[in-house]
């Protein structure tokens, strides 16, 4: 980076704006400028031409003797307004010896047509010439002169000059000149500093924003951007921002929260190792009561195990990177695997599987998910299900979904329990302890898996009936 580099925009815009404003302003006084000169000599022109219009009808209408007293009379008149006339006439085809001045303007005591012999001819050829003739002797400034050529019924070409000094103009222009170089800076001056003026305050609100951002901390995120119900780019940024603080600050919340639960979930079995072992130790124990302890420690480190695991899983599953590794899956094999794999515990228990209904869908998914969600399914429909009890599974495509279910004839849930069923660590009444074996993390893991999978999960239920398990996948 520059060491050069200016860091306030505003500052930076109003150079720009200067710099932009300063070439237009340019351009426009040279355009103003040239407008002004051109329009100037076009009126002169116009004056000379008519004057020379006067002469030729001068010369055309009367007999030699009196157009030149007529044009000396003429000349005389207009000498007192600056203007310079003279006569010259052309004998012969070319050559200098053709061209005398007949009528000689006194004022421009100089030999006029010599210099400009070349325009005379031009003149003589088409329209009008005109030219500028600067006389050193005369003044610094030019003379603007009209070269008319007048031929009459008897062949006699003549060539009227008529002249004026262009003094006045160039003053005008040099006064011009003047206004504008004073002016043009004057003008940027002041459009700069306004400028200026109008960025401060249209950047004071994002002052503002920065002042109030600063002082957001992780300490302090219900601290919100004041938009001051702007409806411009501002207030769209302020209010961007505040959406992005709220969800930083739910966000937080909930890791709090999460962390809280964690915390208070791991605490359990820990206090319950901690006293099975300070009971253990107050005394010498035999063989069996050592081994007794034992047992009930590790059923503990294993339930912490299982916590650790799902929470492991979950916050792995959150990534959505994992959609990237998914590939069309065999979603009734995973099915039919993973009610054999329970097939043993239910035996155990006493709890028969019904296969309902199977049809070979496929879905886009990963097998490893899939065998988590469902083995959390099956679990949960035998674990709260009593003995002689039964647990039917079907899988049926409905239009472009495959139909998962998984039916229960156990305990069910209490509707007031439905709603919280999914939430991390919810477990619908502890005192169903012996049943609950589970961290209270299994349907989250379900609910956070099928949502990958863009499943939806539905869960119905009746006290002491059962309870029905439904996850719709979109086919592939
Ligand atoms: P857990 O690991 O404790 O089973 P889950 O998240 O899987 O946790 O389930 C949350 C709660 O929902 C459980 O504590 C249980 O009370 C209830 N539940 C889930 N599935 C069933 C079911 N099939 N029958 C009865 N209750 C169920």
């Amino acid at each position: 980076m520059s060491p050069m580099r200016i860091k306030s925009i505003r500052v930076r815009l109003t150079l720009w704006y200067v710099v932009i404003l300063g070439l237009i302003i340019l351009v426009a006084d040279l355009y103003l400028y040239k407008s002004f000169k051109s329009s100037i000599i076009a009126s002169i022109d116009d004056t000379l031409y008519m004057l020379a219009e006067e002469v030729e009808h001068t010369i055309l209408m009367e007999a030699q003797p009196t157009w030149r007293k007529e044009i000396k009379n003429v000349r005389d008149e207009f000498i007192t307004h600056r203007f310079f006339i003279q006569v010259l006439e052309v004998k012969g085809s070319k050559g200098e010896k053709g061209i005398h001045r007949i009528i000689p303007s006194g004022v421009l005591a100089g030999s006029v047509y010599p210099k400009s012999r070349k325009n005379i001819l031009t003149a003589l050829k088409d329209s009008p010439e005109y030219v500028n003739v600067t006389y050193k002797s005369l003044s610094v400034h030019p003379i603007r002169i009209i070269l008319f050529p007048v031929i009459k019924d008897t062949g006699t070409t003549y060539i009227v000059q008529v002249g004026t000094s262009l003094r006045k103009s160039y003053q005008s222009l040099d006064k011009l000149t003047i206004i504008l170089s004073i002016a043009a800076p004057f003008m940027l001056l002041l459009s700069s500093l306004v400028g200026y003026l109008i960025l401060t305050r249209a950047f004071q609100p994002v002052k503002s924003v920065v002042r109030t951002v600063d002082r957001i901390s992780t300490e302090d995120l219900s601290l919100r951007v004041d938009s001051k119900g702007r409806a411009d780019e501002i207030g769209e940024l302020a209010d961007t921002f505040n959406r992005m603080i709220e969800r930083l600050e739910q966000s937080v919340h909930r890791i709090k929260e999460f962390s809280g639960d964690v915390s208070h979930e791991l605490k359990t079995p820990l206090t319950i190792i901690r006293g099975e072992m300070d009971v253990t130790l107050r005394r010498e124990r035999d063989g069996k009561e050592y081994k007794e302890a034992f047992i009930s420690v590790y059923e503990e480190v294993k339930k912490l195990e299982t916590i650790i695991d799902n929470l492991l899983f979950l916050s792995q599953a959150d990534l959505e990177q994992s959609r990237a590794g998914f590939e069309k899956t065999p979603l009734f094999e995973i099915l039919i695997n993973e009610v054999e794999k329970m097939k043993t515990l239910a035996d155990k228990k006493n709890v028969r599987f019904v296969i309902d209904e199977m049809e070979a869908l496929y879905i886009k998914g990963n097998n490893l998910l899939l065998e988590r969600l469902i083995m959390n399914v099956l679990d949960n429909a035998v674990k709260y299900t009593s003995a002689g009890g039964e647990v039917k599974v079907s899988l049926r495509k409905d239009n472009d979904h495959a139909l998962m279910e998984i039916r229960d004839s156990g305990i069910g849930i209490p509707k007031e329990s439905l709603p919280h069923i999914f939430d991390r660590f919810y477990r619908v009444d502890k005192s169903r302890a012996d049943r609950s074996r589970g961290s209270g993390l299994g349907l989250s893991i379900v609910r956070q898996v099928a949502a990958l999978h863009w499943a939806e999960v539905d869960v119905s239920s009746e006290t002491d009936k059962g309870t029905r398990v439904i996850v719709r996948f979109p086919i592939l």
